[in-house]
C-alpha cells in the first residue's frame, strides 16, 4: 500500500472519518433510521480501515472499526450477553476472499472445511431456553450487553417458546421482517400520515424494539438461527451439526446453506445465491462464509470486532437497494 497521504492528512481524515460514521451508526443502530446507503457507510469505512491499516497509531478508541453496534436505546432492561456477540469482516471480492482463506490456512492447525450461508438482513437476536422454554431474549446491542426483548421475542410466533426438546441452551440468529410484510406495513404507515421504514431491516429492528409486544405481535415478524453458544455441550462438532441440531429442537434454520470444501468454491455458491435472491420472500445482503469445524474456529481466533474464521461477501447490487421508494417488491 503506497503512502500517497501523509500522516497529517491522514489525521484530519480519520478524524472526520470517525465523527460521520459514529453518526451514521447512530441513526442506523439507535434510532433505525439511516441517512445515507449501506454501500455508502461501507465505502467510508474501508477508506478509515485503508488508513489506520496505512498509520494504526491513528487508530482510536472510539473507532467503528474497534467496536461493534452502537449505545443502547432506553426503556430496556439491559442483558450482559454470555459471550460477545461479534460483527463480520467484509469482503466485496472474490480477492478478498481468496486473501481470507490466505489467514485462514496460516492460522488453522487442522485440515477444514467451509459452510456458506446466506446473509440475512436483519438483527441479531441471543436466546435462552432452560428445559426447553424460551426463558430471555437480548439483542446484540454493543456487542458485550444488549437489550432485554423477552416479552418481544415471545409474540413472535414464528419463534418457539418451547423446543421439541427440554435442552438448556443459548442460540443466536437473524430476527427479519418478510418482505410482503415489509411492503404492507408501509402502505398502511404512509396511509396513516406516518414516517415508513427506510427497508425491511430498520421495520424489523424499529418493531422489536417498540415497548409494545402487542405491535411486535402483530407485524409478522420471523427469524433464522445460525449460532449455537457452546455446541460442543450438545455434541455438535461443526457449523453444519448446529444448524441442523437447532432445526432438530424446533427452531427456524436457513437451509440454503452448503459445505465446500475449498475457496475455489464459493463463487460458484455467490453467484447461484445472487440469482434467487430477488425471488426470496426475505432481504438477504449477502454471503456469509463460515470455517465448518469448531475446532478449528478456536485454532483461528478472533479480533476485537468479528471472528477471523467467517467472512460476509456483500453483494454490489445492495448499493441500489437501500431506500424504500426504489424497491419495487409486489406483494
Ligand atoms: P454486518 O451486518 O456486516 O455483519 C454482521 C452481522 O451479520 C451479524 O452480527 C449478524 O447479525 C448478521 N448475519 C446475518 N446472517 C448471518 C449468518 N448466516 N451468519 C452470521 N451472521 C449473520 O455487520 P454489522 O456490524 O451488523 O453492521 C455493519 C453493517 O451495517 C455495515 O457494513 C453497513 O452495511 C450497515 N450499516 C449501515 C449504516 C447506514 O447508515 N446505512 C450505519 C451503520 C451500519
Amino acid at each position: 500500500m503506497s503512502k500517497a497521504i501523509n500522516f497529517e492528512q491522514a489525521g484530519k481524515r480519520v478524524e472526520e472519518l470517525v465523527l460521520t460514521l459514529n453518526q451514521y451508526s447512530h441513526e442506523y443502530y439507535a434510532l433505525d433510521a439511516p441517512t445515507v446507503s449501506d454501500a455508502e457507510y461501507d465505502r467510508l469505512y474501508r477508506e478509515l480501515v485503508n488508513l489506520e491499516t496505512m498509520y494504526p497509531e491513528l487508530t482510536k478508541q472510539d473507532s467503528p472499526t474497534q467496536r461493534v453496534g452502537d449505545a443502547l436505546i432506553e426503556g430496556f432492561e439491559k442483558v450482559e450477553h454470555s459471550s460477545q456477540m461479534l460483527s463480520l469482516e467484509n469482503a466485496f471480492n472474490l480477492e478478498e476472499l481468496e486473501a481470507f482463506d490466505r489467514r485462514v490456512e496460516q492460522q488453522a492447525k487442522s485440515s477444514h472445511t467451509y459452510l456458506s450461508e446466506m446473509k440475512i438482513d436483519g438483527l441479531a437476536i441471543a436466546i435462552k431456553y432452560e428445559n426447553g422454554y424460551l426463558v430471555q431474549a437480548a439483542t446484540r446491542g454493543d456487542g458485550r450487553v444488549g437489550e432485554d426483548v423477552t416479552q418481544n421475542i415471545r409474540a413472535i410466533s414464528a419463534i418457539p417458546i418451547r423446543l421439541r426438546d427440554n435442552v438448556t441452551c443459548e442460540v443466536r440468529g437473524e430476527v427479519y421482517m418478510p418482505k410482503g410484510s415489509f411492503v404492507k406495513l408501509n402502505k398502511e404507515r404512509d396511509e396513516e400520515g406516518k414516517d415508513i421504514f427506510a427497508n425491511p431491516r430498520n421495520a424489523a429492528a424499529g418493531t422489536l424494539r417498540n415497548l409494545n409486544p402487542k405491535i411486535t405481535a402483530s407485524r409478522n415478524l420471523n427469524a433464522f438461527f445460525y449460532t449455537l453458544v457452546d455446541p460442543e455441550e450438545h455434541g455438535a462438532n461443526t457449523q453444519k451439526e448446529a444448524i441442523e441440531l437447532m432445526n432438530a429442537w424446533g427452531l427456524h434454520v436457513n437451509h440454503e446453506y452448503e459445505c465446500i470444501q475449498s475457496i475455489d468454491e464459493v463463487w460458484a455458491y455467490i453467484e447461484k445465491v445472487e440469482k434467487e435472491r430477488q425471488d426470496l420472500p426475505y432481504e438477504i445482503d449477502g454471503v456469509v462464509l463460515k470455517v465448518n469445524e469448531f475446532s478449528v474456529q478456536e485454532e483461528v481466533g478472533m479480533t476485537v470486532k468479528a471472528p477471523r474464521w467467517a467472512i460476509a461477501y456483500k453483494f454490489k447490487a445492495e448499493e441500489a437497494q437501500t431506500l424504500l421508494h426504489e424497491i419495487e417488491w409486489t406483494v
